[in-house]
């Protein structure tokens, strides 16, 4: 097969030819770039190898595009253009050798297929020539062509060296599986479970991007579960492994709660591409575990799960180095909130109960109910249905008490500083427990949500304090 009509697609091709033609140096494009066109999904991120330097091939095409900003990985021996919204990756092809006692490779100047070797699976170790003499001709030493078919991640090499040398491509060999939807081939998988211990020795960042890849992949559940059998997953995130089986006593048996998860997460990336929206379900019950009690006459509990997970967030957070920032605390909150909305389906159920979760979940409400109705993971199609009505009621019931009461993003009606001034007052404890009782008034409906009604109360907890009005509003 020629490939030269989908190299057309892009000027950036021909002037790389041009430009490795000048400087004599054999020139292909390789990996991820290469798997996509013949996946007929064409992506932006294009990586080049050369028999030569990358830098100074990247370096001369610099010179050629008006505009393009080169930069340079000398310990790597790596550069990078990036063009418009093109990334363009140059490396001179090379020949790594792992030593037992090493987890850095000896690495040396090599020929294409040196550079083949040492990639990670078949179907991302195929190359495209960009030289004269074969322009837009697939070299593919491994069949890659044919994996891609019969939709399967192999190594090129033997499997207990491709992983061993650099483990990370267990993770990885998985991500591809659970984006592409491919199988793994069985010595391929065999290798996995041999060499699971040897993630242990790779960086828990680079480990924690394949995972948010899988994460974010159609079926997420797919990636978890091969994570789960090969035993990767017991290594890296064993509080979720810990939801996995089922207890019986005296009969009664709870559900499995790892599958459970698995089957939230898959429901929710229906309605959400949010990664971290995707945590909060991998999260939500994550605390199941340790709270899971037998009583005689109800059976299981897991009470207060929401509440120890919602504590688990940040070790989990800080373990894995995902973000220590806002995010964190925007999965902590679905957590922790997440059986509130099923408290709300009942009939009778007050306003104060709906402003309060509005006021808690603020912005997040709308994610709250995702997360909610991904949560209904009944087989029964008759009970899916009403506790989706149920969350559609409670919805409805949000919006009307928000409308009246504003309470969604809530602002103090009257500020701290009109506090002091009101009452003469240097700043200190009682304006903020001045502020919590208008706050709790609201929520509870004792008053309105507007400044006059907040000033009157003010000046009754002022006097209760022993304050008095020294300046009107
Ligand atoms: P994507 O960009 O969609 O994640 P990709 O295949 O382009 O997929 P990259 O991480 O961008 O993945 O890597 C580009 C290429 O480099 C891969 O196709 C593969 O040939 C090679 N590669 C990357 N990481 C490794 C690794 N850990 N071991 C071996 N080869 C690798
Ligand atoms: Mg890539």
């Amino acid at each position: 097969m020629n490939y030269s009509s989908s190299l057309s697609d892009n000027p950036v091709f021909a002037l790389v030819k041009k430009v490795a033609r000048q400087e004599s140096l054999e020139t292909y494009v390789v990996g991820g770039w290469v798997r996509d066109i013949l996946l007929k999904r064409p992506s932006k991120d294009v990586d080049f190898v050369c028999v030569g330097s990358g830098i100074e091939l990247a370096e001369n095409l610099a010179r050629e595009i008006k505009g393009a900003r080169v930069s340079v990985f000398k310990n790597f021996g790596t550069a990078m253009i990036k063009y418009k919204d093109w990334e363009l990756e140059f490396v001179g092809a090379r020949k790594e050798s792992y030593r037992n006692d090493s987890r850095k490779p000896l690495v040396e100047d090599g020929t294409l297929e040196d550079d083949q070797n040492r990639r990670d699976f078949t179907i991302n170790a195929m190359a495209i020539s960009l030289n004269d003499n074969n322009y837009g001709e697939l070299v593919d030493p491994f069949n890659g062509v044919r994996d891609l078919k019969r939709k399967m991640i192999k190594t090129p090499l033997s499997p207990d060296i491709t992983f061993s040398d650099d483990p990370l491509r267990m993770m990885r060999g998985i991500r591809f599986a659970s984006q592409l939807m491919f199988d793994i081939d069985p010595d391929t998988y065999e290798g996995i479970v041999n060499n699971v211990e040897r993630i242990k020795i790779v960086s828990v960042e680079r480990i924690t991007e394949e995972l948010n890849k899988i994460i974010m992949s159609s079926q997420p559940s797919y990636g978890f579960k091969l994570l789960f059998h090969t035993g990767l997953l017991k290594i890296i995130f064993p509080e979720m492994v810990a939801l996995h089986g089922v207890e019986t006593i005296n009969g009664k048996s709870h559900k499995d709660n790892f599958y459970h998860t698995l089957q939230v997460l898959d429901n929710l990336c229906e309605y959400s591409n949010d990664l971290w929206l995707r945590w909060a379900a991998i999260l939500h019950d994550i605390a199941k575990p340790p709270t899971k009690r037998f009583n005689n006459k109800v059976g299981w509990t897991f009470h207060g799960h929401e509440d120890k997970g919602a504590r688990m967030v940040p070790k989990i957070f800080r373990r894995l180095k995902l973000p220590l920032n806002d995010k964190m605390e925007y999965v902590r909150k679905l957590v922790k909130l997440h059986l509130r909305p099923i408290a709300l389906v009942k009939d009778n159920i007050t306003d104060t109960a709906l402003r309060r979760l509005l006021f808690e979940a603020g912005e997040d409400i709308d994610d709250l109910m995702k997360l909610c109705r991904a949560d209904i993971t009944s087989k029964n199609p008759d009970k899916v249905k009403k506790y989706l009505s149920n969350f559609s009621k409670v919805e409805k019931k949000l919006l009307e008490v928000e409308e009246k009461d504003h309470v969604r993003n809530f602002q103090p009606p009257i500020s701290g500083q009109e506090i002091m001034q009101a009452f003469n007052l240097k700043p200190g404890r009682i304006i903020g427990t001045i502020k919590e009782e208008i706050k709790e008034a609201i929520l509870e409906g004792d008053i309105k949500n507007t400044k006059n009604e907040a000033w009157k109360l003010m000046i009754e907890v002022g006097k209760k304090n022993g304050l008095e009005l020294v300046s009107e509003k």
